[in-house]
């Protein structure tokens, strides 16, 4: 069965965030936990902690399902010492939050070298910083996400997921998050080559490691390498990419989270996606 949701709104509080996914017939959602464009948030209350898992459980909201994003300012990989140490203090509040709410996953970028160290080097920090939050926390996997290697970000090819993940001790709380966009931007044909692209991902990463779906249309051709997500019917992936997702039950059983850009739509998309399953 797919679980199907959109990164939908936490403003006024976590506690919105399932009510916001019900509204458009979710049955798995994305949210922050705290505002995404600040370094530092208030502590989540009580009752926010609360209604949230009221709410979650009212509405049929399974916390496997759940796939929270971390704050765009995060780099886990950052070339710069006290940077590095201002974005792993962050993830860890981050986790702790999700540790709070009950929830089991934390999705995020794993990062960008900006010049300033060799690529490998920047993953190496990531998983380190991985280690570090695992070691501190219990009960939430670090769930990397693959991007469209825009700029000097990394992850944008399935050998350095790989390579993060070999070098993160504990594997049975790390996984990965696959955008679709991001994947075709990075220039893994998933219209022409649908079979080959995911045999290549199971090849090197394994499917065992995915933990959830970044399902995004996109407006950028074929390795251009930039990350610029589209509605459902309108990018150049098409509904026969979406039908032949819909219809593949690798991706079965994990959050299936559209990012795409007009929100009004979300409820139509995620009916059209289920109209194909
Ligand atoms: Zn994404
Ligand atoms: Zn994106």
């Amino acid at each position: 069965m797919k679980y199907i949701g959109a990164h939908v709104s936490a403003s006024g509080g976590v506690e919105s965030a399932p009510v916001n996914a019900h509204n458009i017939g979710a049955n798995a959602f994305a949210l922050f936990t705290k505002n995404q464009r600040q370094w530092v948030s208030k502590p989540l209350t009580e009752e926010s902690i609360r209604l949230f898992k009221e709410r979650c459980a009212q509405y049929g909201l399974d916390a496997r399902y759940i796939l929270p994003h971390d704050s765009y300012l995060i780099n886990l990989g950052h070339p710069e010492e006290e940077e590095l140490a201002k974005s792993r203090a962050a993830f860890l509040d981050e986790m702790q939050r999700c540790e709070q709410l009950g929830l089991q996953l934390l999705n995020f970028h794993p990062g960008s070298f900006l010049n300033k160290i060799p690529l490998e080097a920047c993953l190496d920090r990531v998983a380190a910083s991985i280690n570090g939050a695992l070691q501190q926390t219990a009960g939430v996997t670090a769930v990397i996400e693959n991007t469209a290697g825009q700029g000097t970000n990394v992850g944008h090819r399935f050998e350095q997921l790989r390579y993060i993940i070999d070098r993160v001790d504990d594997k049975s709380r790390v996984g990965v998050c696959l955008d679709t966009c991001h994947t075709y931007s990075a220039g893994y044909d998933i219209v022409a080559h649908y079979d080959d692209v995911f045999s290549e991902f199971d090849r090197i990463v394994g499917f065992d490691y995915l933990r959830g779906i970044h399902l995004n249309e996109t407006k950028k051709t074929l390795g251009s390498r930039v990350d610029r997500h589209d509605s459902l019917g309108k990018g150049l992936l098409g509904m026969d990419f979406f039908r032949r997702f819909m219809q593949d039950p690798r991706f079965d059983n994990m959050p299936v989270i559209l990012e795409t850009p007009d929100e009004t739509r979300w409820a139509d998309e995620i009916r059209w996606l289920r109209e194909m399953e």
